[in-house]
């Protein structure tokens, strides 16, 4: 077979979707999978976006899209962004790309060469990691420890930043953690960006609207109004709005950034399906009442989970303040042995065994950069929760 380019040798199938793979394959079997290990809401679209779509695709609105997004999206990303994070964007600072992901991979093309830096708090999505080596820049981890909560200490941001940062990229609330920053620990890292004008800083606001307990979310741009010009905002319909498949993210950030990751866009892809750019807009322009109904939900599925958890000898469980997962530490289980005679030596160990045992599906914590931890996710409901536990508690009280 004729080669493949180099620059994928590094790049991994994400563990999340290897385990979704896995648990798949054992259900083909037969076997009955609780699967814990997808980062996806399990509530429908909501209506109106569905119906939205339909619409459009009765005008006719099915040609080609306008390459950085629909006039109608980029002006109801324009008030999505003034109405809720309080940040002005001009139209042609806005960009509409397939997900929040393909927007960090634009910006990251765009920008970065071979032997660029891309500082990235761990544990953190994979997908950061993997999208800079794709750019052939280099990920470089930032602890984020647990006595921390998880968050990201200004000294060590600091430190982390060397001559060659392009890009730090933010993600709080966090994949895996659920860690969010309060404007006081934002602004801490915001003062320390600010005596580093070469650095872009990303920050992936994915997880917004899924905050609980009255935490108040906040984005750098607006806590810092002083870095707005190196600052590009990220969100998508994905996990707010539980519409994972239409495929759309936005951002806002300034112009020639933008015009430089439309250009890597429109190599890749004429621009994002106009059905879902018509949803989008409903979704963003509706009320947005049901974003605070589903939180309600994720929140008690959070302190079920986080209770559950931390009644199982071998692991604890810090409560978050954002996202659908927790991050519970297994140390406890490691060195010991299942009841089928398998030895845990990792997080790693520890999610085959529960997957295999127990038929359990979670991701391991190394698979984020921080171990010995285990990501569960609870876009599941409540029943389906509650047996996850049921089966990780016998899993660990048969640890020998
Ligand atoms: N950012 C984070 C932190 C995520 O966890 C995910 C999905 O898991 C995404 C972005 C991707 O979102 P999208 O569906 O908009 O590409």
């Amino acid at each position: 077979m004729p080669q493949l380019a180099s620059r994928l040798d590094n790049v991994k199938v994400s563990a999340s979707a290897a385990m979704t793979d896995k648990a798949r394959e054992l259900r083909a079997q037969g076997v009955q999978i609780i699967s814990l290990s997808s980062g996806e809401p399990d509530f429908p679209t909501p209506p109106h976006a569905i119906e939205a779509a339909h619409q459009a695709a009765l005008a006719g609105d099915t040609k080609y899209p306008a390459q950085p997004g629909t006039a109608a999206l980029r002006a109801a990303v324009q008030r999505k962004f003034k109405r809720e994070n309080n940040l002005d964007y001009a139209l042609d600072e806005i960009l509409i790309a397939n997900g929040g992901k393909q927007i960090i991979f634009n910006a990251l093309l765009a920008t970065c060469n071979p032997g660029d830096e891309v500082v990235i708090p761990a544990p953190g999505w994979i997908t950061y990691a993997d999208i800079a080596l794709l750019a052939e820049a280099t990920p470089v981890p930032v602890p984020c420890p647990e006595n921390n909560h998880f968050k990201l200490r200004a000294d060590d941001l600091d430190a982390a930043i060397t001559p060659k940062t392009k890009w730090l990229i933010l993600n709080f609330p966090n994949n895996p953690t659920g860690a969010a920053c309060t404007r006081s620990e934002m602004q801490a890292i915001a003062d320390v960006m600010l005596k580093h004008p070469h650095v872009w800083i990303l920050t992936d606001d994915i997880y917004e609207h899924l905050t609980y307990d009255g935490f108040e979310f906040c984005t750098i741009a607006e806590v810092e109004p002083k870095l707005k010009d190196r600052v590009l905002t990220v969100n998508g319909a994905s996990k707010a709005y539980a519409m994972t498949g239409w495929r759309v993210g936005y951002c806002g950030g300034p112009k020639q950034l933008i015009a430089a990751m439309n250009n890597v866009h429109g190599q890749a892809t004429g621009g994002i399906c106009t059905l879902s750019q018509a949803a989008a807009v409903a979704v963003l322009d509706g009320s947005q009442d049901l974003l605070k109904e589903r939180a309600d939900v994720y929140r008690e599925r959070r302190d079920l989970v986080v209770r559950f958890l931390n009644a199982i000898p071998g692991i604890t469980c810090h409560t978050p303040e954002g996202a659908f997962y927790v991050f519970p530490n297994i140390a406890g289980c490691i060195g010991k042995t299942t009841e089928r005679g398998r030895r845990i030596e990792s997080d790693t160990d520890f999610v085959s065994a529960l997957l295999e045992e127990q038929h359990v599906a979670t991701v391991q914590g190394s698979a984020y950069g921080m171990s010995p931890y285990v990501r569960i996710s609870y876009a599941t409901d409540a029943e389906t929760l509650k047996e996850g536990c049921r089966r990780i508690s016998s899993f660990c009280a048969g640890l020998r």
